[in-house]
Formats: C-alpha cells, structure tokens, sequence
C-alpha cells in the first residue's frame, strides 16, 4: 500500500501515544480525544489547508499572524462532530454530542481556537452547549491541532533562522518544551500545536531573555535525571521543560511528550515557577472555506 507523508505523520506519534494509554487509564476519555486528533493527520481537513501569509510582519511576530488558512469546511464540521463525540468521555462533556456541528459553526470555532481567543471560545460554547463552556475549551486546542500541524508544515520553509523567543515563530504558542538533541547537546524548543522547533541558546531564558547565569539554573527530578529536567529563571519565574533526545521528534509527538513529562509541569509550580501567562503571543487569523 502507498504510504502518504500523513500517515507517516500519525504513525510516528503511535507508541509514545500507546505508552501514554498503558501509563495512565485514568487519562482515558482525554487520550481518546488526542488519538483521534492524531489520526486527522491523516485526514482531511488536516492535508487540505492552503496558507496565505501577510505581506509584511515585525520582527518577533510568529508567521501566521494576519495569515489567510481555506480549509474544506464541510470536513473541518465532521471532524469536530467527531471530536466531539470521542469527549464526550470528560466530566460534564455529555452535551457535547448533541450539538450539531455545521461548516459555518466549524469555521468560527477553529478560527477562534487557533487564535486563542478565549471570549469568542466562551460566546461560541454559551451559543451551542446547554451545559457550560469548560468542555468546549478543553478541546478546542485538539480541534484546531490538525490545522496548526499541516499549516504549521507548509510554512516551516520560510519562517526567520534567528527566533530567539519563548513563543512559537509559527503560530505563537508558549514552547511546551526543549529538545536536548544530539551528542552536541543542541538546545530546541518545540510548539505542541503546530509541532515547530526553534533552536535558542543554552544560557537564555526564552521568555524574558535573561543571559546572566547566576539567575538561569535547573531543576532535576529524582528518577531520570540524566534524560529530563526543568530550566528555570530567577528573573521572571518562568520555566522550561527539557527532555535529551537522540534526533527531532516527530511533530506530531510533541503534543504526547508534554502530557508525559507533566510531572515535571507539577514540580515546577510546586517550586513557585510558571510558565507565562497568556498562552503565548496571540496572533489574528482568517478561516475561510474553500471555493
Ligand atoms: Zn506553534
Ligand atoms: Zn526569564
């Protein structure tokens, strides 16, 4: 059988994903949900997204700020149905399932979710579940996940080569972690929405860009300490979740290594560090259907 890049995509997420299930049965109704947002790699509306970048940006602004995304709408309103129907596991998710999904509806919500905008999310769930918001939130980031990954892998070529920053340079999301790559020890951050990585310096907090060692250290677990760690600064009280890796991890695992290593999410705020607040830097898109 032909194999298409997709499923190679959806493949390679496949055993940390498994690993994830077997580690965690109380993550089940979640783990639903994300395994079927893997598998719309493979699927449209994922393989079916044209990108129309801005003519013109500054210096910092991620790559899909002010971008032009057509997607099949009609399938973007049959995966979210779908979506919806794998959460309907969560607490208080059962509304879910009843809520009829058309391609205007479909467009609105993606739009909003690859925005991160959390009022249009509210105003969007209010509008179609009877009972609250929490549920539609809780997905919209999987929802809009297959787009940011195939939007993410189109533009990927023309993004800038110096992106010193926390946020992702293609669709503005908070790294979810570093890669430590390689006998050389190169230090990448990757975006689990879009699956990006950007290569920033060992001695620099990403997200306020403190260079002064005395402020910048780490943290590291008990068990696996060689592997995974966290990287702090003093000066914003920000971290970092830091994993050593042989090579790239698929896009699509980036996602799954940030559910794995959220012990090291805990630790961290256990210690009084944070991640900044806000998701990351927002950026303004246009969700059109395709003519
Ligand atoms: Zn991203
Ligand atoms: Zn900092």
């Amino acid at each position: 059988m032909h194999r298409t890049s997709a499923t190679i995509r959806a493949a390679g997420a496949g055993p940390a994903l498994e690993a994830l299930k077997r580690a965690n049965p109380d993550w089940a109704p979640w783990l639903a949900a994300v395994e079927a947002a893997v598998h719309a790699l493979d699927a449209p509306p994922a393989t079916t997204v044209e990108v129309t970048l801005a003519v013109a940006r500054e210096d910092g602004t991620p790559l899909l700020d002010g971008a032009m995304l057509r997607i099949d709408a009609a399938a973007a309103a049959a995966w979210v149905q779908r979506l919806f129907a794998h959460a309907s596991g969560f607490d208080a998710a059962e509304g879910l399932t009843a809520v009829r999904m058309g391609p205007d509806e479909a467009l609105v919500l993606l739009e909003a979710a690859i925005e991160r905008d959390l009022e249009r999310l509210r105003r969007f769930a209010a509008d179609t579940v009877d009972d609250g918001a929490e549920p539609v939130l809780a997905i919209a980031d999987l929802a809009a996940y297959p787009i940011l990954q195939a939007s993410g892998e189109r533009v990927e070529s023309l993004r800038p080569g110096a992106w010193p920053y926390g946020h992702c340079p293609i669709c503005g999301a908070w790294a979810a972690l570093a890669e430590l790559r390689g006998l050389e020890k190169k230090r990448c951050l990757r975006c689990a929405r879009c699956g990006s990585e950007w290569q920033v310096e060992w001695m620099l907090c990403p997200f306020c860009g403190e260079t002064d060692h005395r402020k910048l250290g780490s943290l590291t677990p008990e068990h696996g300490a060689e592997t995974r760690r966290i990287d702090k600064c003093e000066s914003c009280r920000a971290y970092v979740k830091t994993v050593t890796t042989l090579s790239a991890k698929p896009a699509a695992c980036v996602l799954l290594d940030d559910a794995e290593t959220v012990d090291l999410d805990i630790a961290a705020l256990e210690r009084g560090y944070a991640r900044p607040p806000g998701g990351g830097r927002l950026i303004d898109v246009t969700l059109e259907a395709r003519s």
